[in-house]
């Protein structure tokens, strides 16, 4: 199987080259608009691609407020802190997710708690975070507290897995019994909806990521996207160092953040936004080659699941067992065919080995088996 693999991917990209997992294409008007910002001077900090980015991202979200950053990681930091996450306090996400995730919780000084997530989703366990919380959350006035040590309970971030959302209503749901704000880690989903609706638009806010490997990019950037416009509002104050806007005077009346992404970099997530759509398309038929490819075969290939439309992002298979998974990376990358495992959970890394986790049974299933493979749009 593996052999006809490596062949069907090099069929598909038409090339006897390395296939890397994901690479950007420029087709569109990518050239013409980071152009525009080299010849009206306007690269840095304001410019017309800044708000012209937003924009796109809230008609295509169909979200309210859009606010353009630097990174993906950035977007999550100053979510967390936007929504009252503290020092001392606990963020529950999940240990099956790319670092950044769990890096913007300790950035905000606070600390990761590593619940479960569904085998079919890949994403945080609606059940595993109502077990949790039934047997550690105390409610407290207006808060959410964890009976065993003290802390605040301050936000929750689950993250849609390779654009696979996950039952983000039933999360919501149980958070919003306990109060608790949710994040939703959206960097992977853009182009991916629940019930219709798009991933990032069922909690208080989600993040968003333009890095290079993403569905679209702006060389690197990030998003914001909130119905809740004050929010929305001190986002943007504290991603533009909190300066109250002045002809000429410095007067900043918190400590902000230098956040912003440059119009360099929204000129040219301008241009990607705009084939999203196509991409989405091409993605998709890519999907149903791989289905067929996989049929009746030992290796499953992952599809979206009910009440969900996956963008497909990054796609993925399941092998049998470890050892089945080692043979097929091995055979793959010694081909030229670039292949990936997931995440290692994260808290066997060392930054993260002394926080809370649940069992982590369907985690650690996915990560035994779980491969990514080539998934890059092409013209
Ligand atoms: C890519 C990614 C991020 C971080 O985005 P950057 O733009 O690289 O900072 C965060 N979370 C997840 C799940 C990601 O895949």
């Amino acid at each position: 199987m593996t052999k006809e693999f490596v062949s069907f991917v090099r069929d598909l990209y038409r090339t006897t080259n390395f296939i890397p997992l994901h690479a950007p294409i420029f087709q569109g008007n990518e050239r013409k608009y980071v152009n525009d910002t080299l010849d009206s001077s306007f690269v840095s900090s304001v410019g017309e691609y800044v708000n012209k980015s937003e924009e796109l991202m809230q008609s295509f979200t169909n979200s309210t407020k859009a606010i353009a950053v630097v990174n993906g990681t950035a977007a999550l930091t100053i979510s967390l802190k936007a929504i009252g996450v503290n020092y001392g306090d606990e963020v529950i996400t999940q240990a099956l997710t790319f670092v950044a995730t769990a890096n913007a919780i300790v950035h905000v000084g606070a600390e990761p708690v590593f619940l479960d997530v569904d085998y079919d989703t890949m994403g945080l366990s609606p059940m595993a975070l109502e077990s949790f919380l039934t047997e550690y959350a105390e409610i407290r006035g207006e808060s959410t507290y964890n009976k065993k040590t003290g802390k605040k309970i301050a936000a929750c971030v689950p993250m849609h897995t390779f654009g696979f959302p996950v039952k983000i209503d039933e999360l919501v749901a149980i958070c919003s019994k306990w109060n608790i704000p949710v994040l939703e880690d959206t960097a992977e989903s853009l182009g991916s909806y629940y019930k219709g609706k798009h991933t990032g638009t069922f909690g208080t806010l989600a993040a968003f990521s333009f890095n290079g490997n993403k569905i679209v990019t702006s060389g690197g950037g990030g998003m914001v996207i909130t119905d809740d416009i004050t929010l929305g509002k001190h986002i943007k104050h504290l991603t533009t160092t909190a300066k109250i806007p002045h002809p000429y005077e410095f007067v900043h009346d918190e400590i902000g953040y230098n956040f912003r992404m440059p119009n360099l970099n929204a000129a040219l997530l301008c241009g990607q936004l705009e084939q999203l759509e196509n991409f989405l398309l091409i993605k998709r038929n890519i999907a149903v080659e791989y289905e067929n490819l996989f049929k009746n075969s030992a290796i499953k290939f992952r599809t979206e699941k009910e009440n969900s439309r996956a963008n497909y992002w990054l796609m993925c298979v399941e092998l049998d067992s470890l050892n089945e998974r080692d043979n097929f990376l091995k055979e793959t990358n010694d081909n030229g065919v670039m292949t990936r495992p997931i995440w290692k959970l994260l808290y066997k890394l060392t930054m993260f080995k002394n926080c809370y986790r649940d069992s982590q049974k369907s985690a650690e299933y996915l990560e035994s088996r779980i491969v990514n493979i080539p998934s890059s749009v092409f013209s």
